[in-house]
């Protein structure tokens, strides 16, 4: 077993006030392979107390000592990210080699936040030549970032670039399932140089535990959110009270079209791999995959053939495709919605078991899955179900490949296959999603702008968009003359 007997509080490594100390299972296993200390709201209190404590001076900071202090970071980070990955497939049971390269891309991120962090500035507003009129951009104060279980490394680091780019201070609240590489983030923000307070981490439970309270605590200035809609509609009625920002990255039913005229091989790699990538636990996932009907059957048969080459097993080994669910009650849903789907008419042609032989017995493992005949109005083309199981429904022409698209209450991430590049342009203008691809798919980089339409989130992590969500804009307006008439004089 792994110890991490601390929470990150202010610069030090503390043992809970109100929490204690949770098993992190591995969902290889099903056995505990870390014991983690767990705060409670006391805790948060006093994060939020030292984040607080910490805005002053690191927001008053020159942005170019952020920047070096980022790039330190950055530097760390790098020699330590193929450790991160390994803890990180350990935790959620992420194949490695998919571990591997989301933690080290996040390299490059930080070297760019560390550029932004002296380029963000107001601008003049020419009004009339009484009046000088500016705007000055501040950063919005204490953050309370709350990840999720799927992403834990990416989904803090997505919210700390940009927050310490731009001066705020954060308290991270990483999902109960898996908050080891969170607790590793603190070592290297310590070692890099970061002032006591700056970044704090708590792990704890989300619903009356640490998460409320960083949502309700009003001294925090903004949460940012990475998980589902029902989280975050909790999260707003426990927050709205305080009226503080906030940002959410929430889930998603993408659509990946592919038309008759694809180049079909490329559109097929792209499609199994989204559809099954992370174990299925993405929220970019392609799991509706639309198909014009003439190459239908032809992207069926090959589902089911690309299936069966999936290596499913051990996460941590280099030829592990897909590990485990990452815990038990995501392995639940999966098979449950497998159930659905069966029920509702779809045809199952590939996977829905579990899988338990031989060094699989314990773990959380799935088979890949493939549905044909789907129509999009069952559950399993509506709802999120974050397992690897691919939907695959029939379309006839463009206005019908459209609906079914936009006929969903998410609006996160969408792909689409076409060598017409008139199509290309007329459907990708008409997808209600906030990424939309084209002849790729999960092309996913820090400067390009990622986040949902609908109820698939509110703002945008990366890109130069990514800094809005942590600043505030401040006008200012200074009289050239000094004078101002009496409102009274006559
Ligand atoms: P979740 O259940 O919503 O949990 C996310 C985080 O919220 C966890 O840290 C959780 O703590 C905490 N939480 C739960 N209830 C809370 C409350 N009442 N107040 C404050 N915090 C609370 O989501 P998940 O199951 O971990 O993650 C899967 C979801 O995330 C999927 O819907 C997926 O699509 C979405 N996701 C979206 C993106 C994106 O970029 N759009 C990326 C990754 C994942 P506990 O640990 O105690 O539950």
């Amino acid at each position: 077993m792994v110890e991490y007997p601390n929470l990150f509080i202010g610069g030090e490594w503390v043992a809970p006030r109100d929490g204690g100390l949770l098993e992190s299972i591995d969902p290889a296993t099903g056995k505990p392979w870390a014991s983690v200390a767990f705060g409670g709201p006391a805790d948060i209190d006093r994060a939020v107390e030292a984040a607080r404590k910490a805005f002053g001076s690191w927001s008053r900071k020159p942005g170019h000592e952020r920047a070096a202090l980022l790039r330190r970071f950055a530097d760390l980070y790098e020699k330590t990210a193929p450790d991160l990955a390994r803890l990180e497939t350990r935790d959620n049971g992420r194949a490695f080699r998919e571990s591997r390269a989301d933690v080290g891309s996040h390299v490059t991120g930080y070297h760019w936040y560390a550029s932004l962090a002296d380029k963000f500035s107001g601008r003049t507003i020419p009004i009339d030549d009484q009046v000088h009129a500016f705007t000055t951009r501040r950063p919005i104060g204490v953050v309370g970032a709350i990840t999720p279980w799927n992403v834990p490394l990416m989904a803090a680091l997505w919210k700390l670039g940009p927050a310490l780019a731009t001066g705020c201070t954060v308290v991270l609240k990483p999902a109960e399932q898996t908050p080891v590489t969170s607790l590793e983030l603190g070592k290297l923000f310590a070692q890099a140089g970061f002032p006591p307070g700056v970044v704090n981490i708590v792990p704890g439970w989300g619903k009356g535990g640490a998460g409320e309270r960083l949502a309700a605590h009003p001294d925090v200035n903004k949460v940012a959110f990475t998980g589902e809609g029902a989280t975050a509609k909790a999260i707003l009625r426990t927050g709205g009270d305080t009226l503080k920002r906030f940002t959410f990255e929430l889930g998603g039913k993408a659509p990946h079209i592919i038309f008759a005229d694809a180049n079909l091989d490329q559109a097929l790699n792209a499609a199994t791999g989204s559809a099954w990538a992370l174990c299925g636990q993405s929220c970019a996932l392609g799991s509706r995959v639309l198909v014009q009907r003439p190459i239908y059957q032809r992207v069926v048969d090959e589902f089911v053939r690309r299936s069966a080459r999936v290596r499913v097993g051990a996460p941590l080994l280099e030829t592990t495709h897909m590990g485990p669910q990452a815990h038990a009650e995501q392995l639940a849903k999966t098979l449950d919605y497998v159930a659905i789907g069966k029920r509702d008419g779809a045809e199952l042609v590939a996977g829905g078991k579990r899988l338990t032989e031989g060094e699989l017995a314990c773990g959380y493992f799935i088979a890949p899955t493939v549905f044909a005949n789907v129509s999009n109005q069952m559950r399993v083309a509506r709802e999120e179900i974050f397992g690897p199981v691919a939907a695959l429904i029939p379309f006839d022409d463009e206005d019908e490949a459209l609906a079914i698209a936009n006929d969903s209450h998410y609006g996160l991430t969408a792909g689409l296959w076409t060598q017409d590049v008139g199509r290309a342009l007329r459907v990708s203008s008409r997808i209600e999603a906030g990424m939309i691809w084209v002849n790729t798919y999960r092309y996913i980089r820090w400067s390009t702008p990622y986040g949902g339409v609908k109820a698939s989130g509110w703002g945008r992590e990366n890109g130069v968009e990514s800094l809005d969500a942590y600043l505030d804009t401040h006008t200012t307006i200074i009289s050239k003359t000094g004078q101002f008439a009496d409102p009274f004089a006559n």
